[in-house]
């Protein structure tokens, strides 16, 4: 059964007609279109691609149904996630709720559980949700320390191939930033490099648990750019996840960047203790990462749960994320992504970008207003991500979700569950997975 709120028509090529989708995703002139956020549109599919976009009412009644002003998105892009971890929860929870007890969680349930099965299994969990919720790209994180590296790629490498049309999958390593000081770590480059990766790693150090700044930070981080230009790597770290201002790696990765004439792209994640520094420092980063071509990705949900959490039933007094709308006005892309998924380092989560552009919106104050946020959950992960996905334009496939609501202020006050989601332009079945499928995995 699906919720999914209308059928296209069955016929090859079909009109949707009088839908309404955000302006700045509309990858076409509609000559006369009013202003606004929104624009009213008219999509010609055929084949299983988006063949015109025409301004509302510019094609005739006889090819497709009157939508009555509902919203269409493309499908979605999330470009930063931790397939690999996804639903430990009922088997690993976090007892304290912060980053250090995430982290200790799922080093525990890595080292006792993470064989090829159990991690194949879960990450097909967390696919068959994203792909039922209309996201069409997925970048993830894989924990690489050893022998994890070499049971996870492996897994990912076949759900590449499996996924293939349905999600474009990409990947990253994910391991403290010294064992790029060891053979470790060039082994760990190897890996990411065959599987076709991203080099990835925290800006903090195993051997200095503690420390949000550790001693070895600049020497290890010229070992990842060496390591990554040597094999012709992107990046794709993890950056100042903190709420100590004594965290201020970016501008050192940013730094290292330039020094090292780095031509890949790079991605930062989190920066959340970004936001706790003076302005003059925040824009001093900002600068030095517009330099050095750095890409942005927030995840709200995530640094909300997990930042300045306490354990003396203390109420939180930030929110956790970092300064996106001063990165975006400086002309860095800034992306946001979902992360964490039912597991130490954020207990809940779905796997649906439209619901943490929707959270997005409301923790980051992305709104009054809208302007092109969305883009941040389509059209520039996909960019980041160096593909062509998240906008509206002919000739791309007709990988869509349609929703009952007509505007920002419908979409953004009701979970959209009764959204259509289109792939090729056919609905797809939005039904998603049962927790269920999972119980044999969660004992203990
Ligand atoms: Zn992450």
């Amino acid at each position: 059964m699906t919720h999914a709120f209308f059928q296209p028509p069955a016929a090859s090529r079909f009109a949707l007609r009088n839908l309404r989708a955000p302006r700045c995703l509309v990858a076409t002139d509609l000559p006369g279109n009013p202003a606004g956020e929104l624009a009213a549109i008219d999509l010609l599919i055929d084949n299983g691609r988006i063949a015109a976009i025409e301004a509302a009412g510019a094609m005739p009644a006889e090819l497709g149904p009157d939508l009555d002003a509902s919203m269409v998105l493309p499908g979605m892009v999330d470009c930063h996630t931790h397939l690999d971890k996804g639903h430990i929860w009922p088997r690993q929870p976090n007892p304290t709720g912060d980053g250090a007890g995430a982290s200790m969680a799922t080093m525990r349930d890595r080292t006792a559980r993470w064989n090829a099965d159990d991690v194949r299994r879960r990450m097909e969990f967390g696919l068959c949700t994203a792909y039922a919720k209309g996201v069409v790209a997925i970048s993830t994180h894989l924990d690489s320390l050893a022998p994890q590296a070499s049971i996870s790629f492996p897994v990912f490498r076949e759900m590449r191939e499996r996924w293939a049309g349905r999600i474009d999958l990409q990947v990253s390593s994910i391991a403290p930033l010294d064992i790029f000081l060891t053979d470790e770590g060039r082994q760990l480059a190897d890996i990411v490099a065959e599987s076709g990766g991203k080099l990835g790693c925290v800006t903090r150090s195993a051997r200095f648990p503690g420390e949000t700044m550790p001693p070895d930070l600049d020497e290890a981080l010229v070992r990842v750019f060496t390591l990554a230009a040597e094999r012709g790597l992107h990046l794709d770290l993890h950056v100042d996840e903190s709420t100590d201002p004594n965290a201020r790696a970016l501008i050192r990765v940013a730094r290292t960047a330039m020094a090292q004439d780095f031509t890949g792209r790079i991605l930062c994640g989190h920066v959340t203790s970004l936001a706790l520094q003076t302005d003059e420092f925040i824009e001093e980063t900002i600068a030095a990462c517009k330099d050095a071509g750095i890409d942005i990705v927030s995840l709200p949900t995530v640094n909300m749960y997990l930042q300045d959490r306490s354990q003396e039933a203390r109420t939180p007094r930030w929110r956790g994320v970092t300064v996106l709308h001063e990165m975006k006005a400086r002309g860095l892309r800034v992306a946001v992504a979902g992360d964490n998924c039912r597991d130490p380092f954020y207990a809940y989560g779905d796997h649906d970008m439209l619901d943490t552009f929707t959270q997005a919106v409301k923790i980051l104050h992305l709104d009054h207003p809208l302007g092109d946020w969305i883009r941040a959950a389509t059209e520039t992960p996909a960019a980041i991500m160096g593909i062509e996905r998240g906008v509206l334009k002919p000739g791309t496939p007709a990988d869509l979700i349609v929703l009952k609501a007509r505007d920002y202020s419908e979409m953004l006050a009701r979970a959209q569950f009764d959204r259509t989601v289109l792939r090729a332009g056919r609905a797809i079945d939005t039904t998603l997975p049962d927790y269920r499928l999972l119980d044999d995995l969660m004992r203990a």
